[in-house]
C-alpha cells in the first residue's frame, strides 16, 4: 500500500492530494499531501503516530488567517481541529476547545454581557492559533484573559500550562519556539460588564475597520509590525507610493498600505514577492527592517 492508501485507512477523516484553497484566508492555491481532521484525541494521536512512524511532518493549522501557502507541494500531514469544538461557560469563566471560532466565541460572550473579549470580534482565527500567536487588538490580547491552555505534548500527554508558562509577549507565545506544541483547549476569564455598553463597543470598532481595511478582499490582515507605537507600517508604505503596486494577482490595498490583497487570482508566490519587495524598499528609504507579521508556509 502507498501512503496516500495507509492514509486513506486511517480511523480519521482525512483527504489526500488537498487543494489548499479553502485553507487559508488570502484563498491562494497549493496542494499539500493530506489535511486531517481528527474529532477527538484519540484520532489526533493516531494521526501524529502516523506520521512520525512514516517520517512525514505534521502542521496543525486554524483557519489559516495568517498563513501564506506557497504553489509547490507541501509532503506533510495537515491538521485541523475544526471538530474540538466544545464550548463551557461557568459564569465568568470560559472553557473552550481550540478549534472553535474566535469571532464567534467573542460575539457569543460579549452578547452575554462578559467583557475581556471585545478586541477579538474582528480576528478570524481559532481559539488555537489566537493562542499561538497571542492575537490582539486594541491594546488588549489573549495573554490579557487566558488562565491556563491544555497542551498535547509530543510525547502524546496532555499538559495543562498557566499563561506565565506560555511565555506570552506581543503577538507571541511559546508555541511559536515549540512547533511540536498543539493547544488543545484555553481557559478564559473574562469579567461581567454592561452589555450595551459591550456591544457598542464592539460596533464602533468594527464600522472603523470596515472603513479602514480591506475585508471585501482576501488577505491575512495586516503583514508588518508597526515598528513603534508612532510608527505606522502602513503609513512607511504609503509614503513611498506603494499603495496599488502589484506583482501578479497580489495587491498592496489602496485601502491600507499595510495590507497585501489577492486581487485577482494571486498565488502565494505572488504575495511574497510582494511583501519581500516592499520590507526592502522600506529598509532602503528608511533603514527600517519591518516584521514580517504573517507565515510563509515552508
Ligand atoms: C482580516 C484579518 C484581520 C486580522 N486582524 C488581526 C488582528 O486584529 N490582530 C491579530 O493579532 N491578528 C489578526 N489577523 C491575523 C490572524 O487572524 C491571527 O494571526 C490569528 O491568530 C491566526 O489564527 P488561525 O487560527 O487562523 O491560525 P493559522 O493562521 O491557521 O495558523 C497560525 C499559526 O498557528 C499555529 N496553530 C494554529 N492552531 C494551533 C493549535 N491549536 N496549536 C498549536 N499551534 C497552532 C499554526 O501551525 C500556525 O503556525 C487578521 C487576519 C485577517 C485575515
Amino acid at each position: 500500500m502507498n501512503i496516500k492508501e495507509k492514509l486513506k485507512n486511517l480511523d480519521c477523516e482525512i483527504i489526500t492530494d488537498v487543494s489548499l484553497k479553502k485553507y487559508n484566508t488570502y484563498n491562494v492555491d497549493g496542494t499539500a499531501l493530506a489535511i486531517a481532521f481528527p474529532k477527538n484525541i484519540a484520532e489526533l494521536k493516531t494521526v501524529i503516530e502516523f506520521a512520525k512512524d512514516n517520517k512525514i511532518r505534521t502542521k496543525i493549522i486554524g483557519n489559516g488567517s495568517n498563513l501564506v501557502f506557497s504553489t509547490k507541494y507541501y509532503d506533510m500531514i495537515l491538521i485541523n481541529l475544526k471538530y474540538f469544538n466544545d464550548l463551557k461557560i461557568n459564569d465568568d469563566t470560559i472553557t473552550v476547545a481550540s478549534g472553535f471560532n474566535l469571532m464567534k466565541l467573542a460575539y457569543k460572550v460579549s452578547r452575554l454581557g462578559l467583557s475581556g473579549m471585545e478586541f477579538a470580534t474582528g480576528i478570524p482565527a481559532t481559539v488555537g492559533g489566537a493562542v499561538f500567536m497571542n492575537a490582539g487588538a486594541y491594546n488588549s490580547d489573549i495573554s490579557h484573559i487566558l488562565v491556563s491552555a491544555k497542551i498535547l505534548m509530543p510525547n502524546l500527554k496532555i499538559v495543562e500550562l498557566s499563561n506565565e508558562d506560555l511565555k506570552f509577549s506581543y503577538r507571541f507565545s511559546i508555541l511559536q519556539q515549540q512547533t511540536d506544541l498543539i493547544c488543545l483547549e484555553a481557559k478564559f476569564k473574562l469579567e461581567h460588564g454592561n452589555v450595551n455598553d459591550i456591544l457598542k463597543l464592539i460596533e464602533n470598532r468594527k464600522e472603523r475597520r470596515l472603513a479602514s481595511q480591506p475585508l471585501e478582499y482576501p488577505s491575512a490582515g495586516s503583514v508588518f509590525r508597526n515598528p513603534t507605537s508612532e510608527i505606522f507600517a502602513g503609513k512607511l508604505i504609503e509614503d513611498l507610493n506603494l499603495k496599488g503596486h502589484k506583482i501578479g494577482g497580489a495587491v498592496i490595498s489602496q485601502k491600507h498600505a499595510n495590507f497585501v490583497i489577492n486581487y485577482d487570482n494571486a498565488t502565494g508566490d505572488d504575495i511574497k514577492k510582494l511583501i519581500m519587495e516592499t520590507k526592502a524598499k522600506v529598509y532602503e528609504k528608511y533603514g527600517i527592517n519591518l516584521k514580517i507579521e504573517q507565515e510563509f508556509v515552508e
